[in-house]
């Protein structure tokens, strides 16, 4: 009786703790701004299905630690019941433990074996080998992994080592009891918290693309960005606190690989001891590496300013955290509209992009409307089916030319009626990708306003950037919402129109496709592009870093304009190793499909004084395959 009632209050106090420390954890969640999406019901719960219970990300990227972090988890969900058998034991009285000779027990017993190899198996990998993703060595690491231990080897003593009853037995159920209670006073002290929030966090995730820009709110007026701690949303608290360490943003992360000080891990880390240290909500959340280092900020400018959007951080998290949009590209809104960033870079791109015709390479509309009267582009008149939306990559680039010509061609060559627009404003994806949101405002507006008047009701682009901008973004507006318009990339449109293209066989070395951030992980669009190519013939040489997996050229989030040139000839750069990623499969043409990724490869080409390698988009390539 007397333990039972020992184990009774043990149980209230470890579980009330558990419970106190969580909603502390948690503080602020109800009250952030913001909603916990619970739309696609379905799709979330086989995501939960296949992420969280299958651990499909977790093995994926990592397949050693994948399977060993597996076996711990499934070891887990099997001991749910064994634990609540165990204590309904020592509820009734050690005495009427009798031999457990079931089914389950046996189950159990070949779990426990299987975890305890697992748990080894990530302690010898975090301890000894301690891989630098993994950062430093803590010591609630060391615990938590101690005491899963403890429980499987008191577990297997407990069903096939002691008589029940005999003392050792009972000794043995008590350690097997007290190491049960301490994960409930270890876990909301530590990372481990992600057993509990894991599942809610991937499950709450807003898609498997990468995070959008949010729309700032409409009834808050001191809404100017991600500031301040009392401007994260109810999905950031959960993000910060889901955190598992483990490092797979940062060994996807471009700018982190390539020497940049930038680390997905550490922003959401210095945000969750922010949030944990008990700041108060008006404390500011990024600034100068001075205030960072003062302590009067979180995150620094510099390193926001490095990211290049990618998204490969979000597609790598194990546990649904949302770097992108949600955090690193809010952040920077935030900065801008405080006007509390001091990148001279920055101010000189905005300068740029401010002066009309609004584009971030300052080069006048003469640059377009030559080429427009140039070549076969006609004008958009609202009868024609397909409005070709050029993007200032197209209209200003001389490679962006002739990636436009080509699509005229191929368009002309399907039979498709199709028309540019006289004049076009930047759609606004630097301005927004770079924080600066009044612009975006102004930019956005105007081009919205270019394709409502023109009536247009099917928009096709070569940029993946105004792509997702006309899509994530424009659809915050409920104009742009209201009046349906289909948005396709290039090559989904190309591959709709591939049985009317008659395309030669033309004998080609070999070839590899980079797979754009925007295009990929915006969007989803991987197959559409290969599919396209095998129609001309072209075999693809695979590279490793492929589809929702690709590695970013080094343009996207403005870096195309304000990357860092302080770095020496001999440091890596991000499109020098997305170069060098290509160049393995042996390739001498890269095929692409934005006009920003053939700018940064065909630079990355020049410093690695490969002549003999082609960089062409999509279209140039079947365009130069047309018959007839
Ligand atoms: S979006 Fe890309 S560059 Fe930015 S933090 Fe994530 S992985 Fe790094
Ligand atoms: S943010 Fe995600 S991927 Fe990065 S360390 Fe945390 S759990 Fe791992």
């Amino acid at each position: 009786m007397g333990e039972a009632l020992l184990l009774g209050v043990l149980a209230i106090a470890s579980l009330s703790y558990f419970a106190w420390k969580v909603r502390r954890r948690l503080a602020g969640l109800t009250k952030a701004p913001g909603e916990l999406r619970f739309d696609h019901l379905g799709a979330r719960l086989e995501r939960v299905f296949t992420e969280v219970l299958l651990q499909s990300r977790v093995i994926r990227d990592r397949p050693l630690a994948g399977v060993l972090h597996a076996l711990v988890m499934w070891g887990f969900l099997a001991f749910g019941w064994v634990s609540m058998e165990h204590l309904a034991v020592g509820f009734a009285g050690l005495e009427s433990a009798s031999a457990d000779d079931s089914w389950y027990g046996g189950f159990a017993a070949a779990w426990a074996a299987l975890v305890m190899v697992g748990i080894v198996g990530l302690a010898v990998r975090r301890f000894v080998f301690q891989p630098r993703a993994l950062g430093k060595v803590s010591a609630g690491s060391g615990i938590v992994a101690a005491l899963i231990v403890a429980l499987m080897a008191t577990y297997l003593a407990g069903w096939g080592g002691f008589d029940p009853g005999s003392v050792l037995w009972r000794i043995n159920w008590r350690l097997h009891t007290l190491a049960l209670f301490a994960m409930l006073w270890v876990i909301p002290n530590s990372k481990h918290l992600h057993l509990f929030l894991g599942p809610f966090n991937v499950f709450f995730r807003g898609s498997d693309l990468t995070s959008p820009t949010r729309a700032l709110r409409e009834d808050d007026d001191d809404d100017l960005g991600l500031a301040a701690f009392a401007d994260l949303s109810k999905k950031d608290i959960l993000d910060l606190n889901s955190c598992v360490e483990c490092g797979r943003c940062m060994d996807v992360c471009p700018a982190n690989q390539t020497g940049g000080s930038l680390n997905p891990k550490e922003v959401i880390l210095q945000l969750q001891r922010g949030l944990l240290s008990g700041a108060g909500s008006d404390a500011q959340l990024a600034g100068t590496a001075a205030e960072v280092q003062a302590g009067e900020a979180w995150i620094a400018e510099d390193d926001l300013f490095q990211c290049l959007t990618c998204g490969a951080c979000e597609q790598a998290c194990p546990v649904g955290i949302e770097h992108v949009g949600a955090k690193i590209i809010d952040l920077r809104r935030g900065l801008v509209s405080e006007g509390r960033t001091n990148s001279d870079k920055l101010a000189d791109l905005f300068r740029t992009m401010e002066r009309s015709p609004h584009n971030a390479w300052g080069a006048p509309q003469q640059t377009r409307t030559k080429l427009i009267e140039s070549g076969p582009f006609p004008i958009y008149d609202g009868s024609k089916e397909w409005l070709l939306w050029l993007g200032c990559g197209c209209s200003y680039d001389a490679h962006g030319h002739d990636v436009a010509r080509a699509m005229a061609k191929l368009l002309d060559a399907a039979g498709a009626t199709w028309g540019v627009l006289q004049r076009e404003t930047c759609c606004g994806d630097l301005a927004r990708r770079t924080g600066n949101e009044y612009l975006y405002m102004e930019m956005s507006e105007k081009a919205m306003a270019s394709i409502l008047e023109a009536d247009a009701k099917k928009v096709v682009t070569c940029d993946p950037h105004c792509c997702s901008t006309f899509t994530a973004d424009y659809e915050q507006n409920e104009q742009w919402r209201n009046a349906g318009i289909e948005v396709l990339h290039h090559t989904e449109l190309l591959d709709r129109l591939s049985p009317r293209l008659s395309l030669a066989s033309v004998a080609q070395g070999s070839t590899t496709y980079h797979d754009p951030c925007y295009l990929a992980r915006g969007r989803g669009v991987t197959k559409e592009p290969r599919r396209l190519l095998e129609s001309a013939g072209v075999p693809v040489a695979e590279m490793e870093q492929r589809e929702m997996r690709t590695s970013c050229c080094g343009a996207g989030g403005g870096q195309l304009f304000i990357a860092d040139d302080s770095k020496g000839a001999d440091q890596p750069r991000v499109n020098h190793s997305r170069f060098e990623q290509a160049m393995k499969t042996g390739a001498t043409t890269v095929a692409v499909a934005c006009p920003y990724c053939a700018i940064m490869l065909d630079d990355a080409a020049g410093h690695a004084n490969r002549k003999d390698v082609q960089i062409v988009d999509i279209a140039e390539l079947l365009a130069s395959r047309l018959t007839g």
